[in-house]
């Protein structure tokens, strides 16, 4: 009989059942879903053998040394640079918007330094404070950056106008000066040979772990364990008794073709006119792979609805206001804690995900051998 359950077995459910499991508890890992791995789910397509992401395109890339060594017993990473091209106004162009970005837009060869000082001449510095995410775009690139490059793909995300956002929205300079083009920062970045599914399937394979798929747990089942971890959404854990948080749902339009469709893994889409967000080409994420016919997906973003998936957390100031109340109900609750993407209603990428579950982990073996109180949050998410 478990003694604790894990709600979802995307990350956040396997990494924490797999580090119970190995301190000796018996774990559930529940999914309402037919499959393992959460929104990180990959399978192989049977008619053209390319590995799909079927919730979107997933890249792995981190700095924190403690995850990338976890991983590293449950799968081989295969080396991967994620570049991402973007089509606007007619023409292609490299993002994140850099110096290839700007020579080309402009029609300039401006060196670094005369890139800055262009750029700069541009900008909107009468704006001092950018309290929006228009203000802040127009303050730090311009309006014709703006317009090209963050406006339509911005109001295409999000459902509103660049000037409904806040500021923080867009990092504080979203230019690069030079020719780097790799979209991540970070130190690691990298592919999981067989895809996430095999990765997660891997962390779930021990004596101490029941996966129990095709299984809906609700509120009414969390006295069955000592303790439950919730990786579902907070509101519905509550059944939405106040009230739904916002989020934007994806539809994707599946396209197939032989050959190459569009030359790149990742292809933006800036123009308004277009529906679409950009279209991922998933056979390049397997750079290592080869395939004769290729399998595309064109990204819609729109409101989240009743019964639709939930991917990015809107995270408004109505919404923080209605998560506050939600936080408050969960810390009411007994032997249950809320984690993971929907559980704390966070964009989280997966290394944060990952770090945060060990996290949780660590921290619920110490209280509970010392007889103490488990908390509803391990991190905040207000
Ligand atoms: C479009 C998109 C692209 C992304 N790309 C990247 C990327 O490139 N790189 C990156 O690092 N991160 C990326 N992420 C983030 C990544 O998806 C998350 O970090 C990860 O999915 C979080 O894992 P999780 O376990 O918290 O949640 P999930 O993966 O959502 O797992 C939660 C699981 O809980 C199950 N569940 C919910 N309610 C119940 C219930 N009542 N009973 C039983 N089961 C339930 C669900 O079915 C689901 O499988 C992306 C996210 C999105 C939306």
């Amino acid at each position: 009989m478990a003694e604790v359950c894990t709600v979802g077995a995307g990350f956040s459910g396997a990494v924490i059942a797999r580090q119970l499991a190995e301190a000796g508890l018996a774990v559930a890992v529940c999914d309402t879903r037919d499959h393992v791995a959460g929104n990180c789910h990959t399978e192989r397509d049977t008619a053209s053998g390319v590995m799909l992401h079927r919730y979107g395109p997933h890249i792995f890339h981190t700095d924190n040394e403690r995850v990338w060594s976890f991983l590293q017993d449950y799968t081989q990473f295969m080396p991967y640079t994620n570049r991402v091209k973007t089509t606007t106004q007619g023409h292609v162009y490299s993002l994140p918007v850099n110096l290839l970005t700007i020579n080309q837009f402009f029609g300039t060869t401006l060196s670094p330094a005369e890139a800055r000082e262009f750029i700069e001449a541009r900008a909107d510095l009468s704006i001092e404070d950018p309290q929006t995410f228009e203000e802040q775009a127009l303050r730090f690139v311009g309006p014709e950056l703006y317009e090209a490059f963050f406006k339509g793909y911005t109001q295409k995300q999000w459902g509103c106008e660049p000037a409904e956002l806040p500021a923080s929205i867009l990092k504080r300079l979203p230019l690069r000066f030079n020719y780097d083009d790799n979209y991540f920062f970070h130190k690691y970045q990298g592919m999981p040979r067989d895809g996430y599914t095999a990765l997660v399937e891997k962390l779930l394979d021990h004596p101490g772990i029941e996966v129990r798929l095709g299984t809906a747990v609700t509120r009414a089942d969390v006295a069955n364990y000592q303790h439950v971890f919730w990786s579902g959404p907070l509101d519905g854990y509550f059944d939405f008794r106040l009230g739904r948080l916002g989020y934007r749902t994806l539809d994707f339009r599946e396209i197939r073709a032989s050959g190459d469709y569009q030359g790149c893994a990742v292809m933006n889409y800036g123009d308004p006119e277009v529906p679409y967000t950009r279209i991922s080409e998933h056979k390049h994420f397997s750079p290592w792979e080869e395939h004769a016919n290729t399998v595309c997906f064109a990204e819609y973003s729109r409101a989240c609805e009743p019964g639709d998936i939930p991917y990015y957390p809107i995270r408004l100031a109505g919404e923080q206001a209605l998560l506050r109340d939600y936080v408050a109900l969960a810390r009411d609750e007994s032997n249950i804690s809320f984690v993971g993407r929907l559980g704390t209603y966070r964009y989280l990428d997966m290394d944060v995900t990952i770090a945060e579950a060990l996290d949780a982990a660590e921290r619920f073996l110490a209280l509970r051998a010392a007889g103490a109180p488990v908390p509803a949050f391990f991190t905040e998410p207000a």
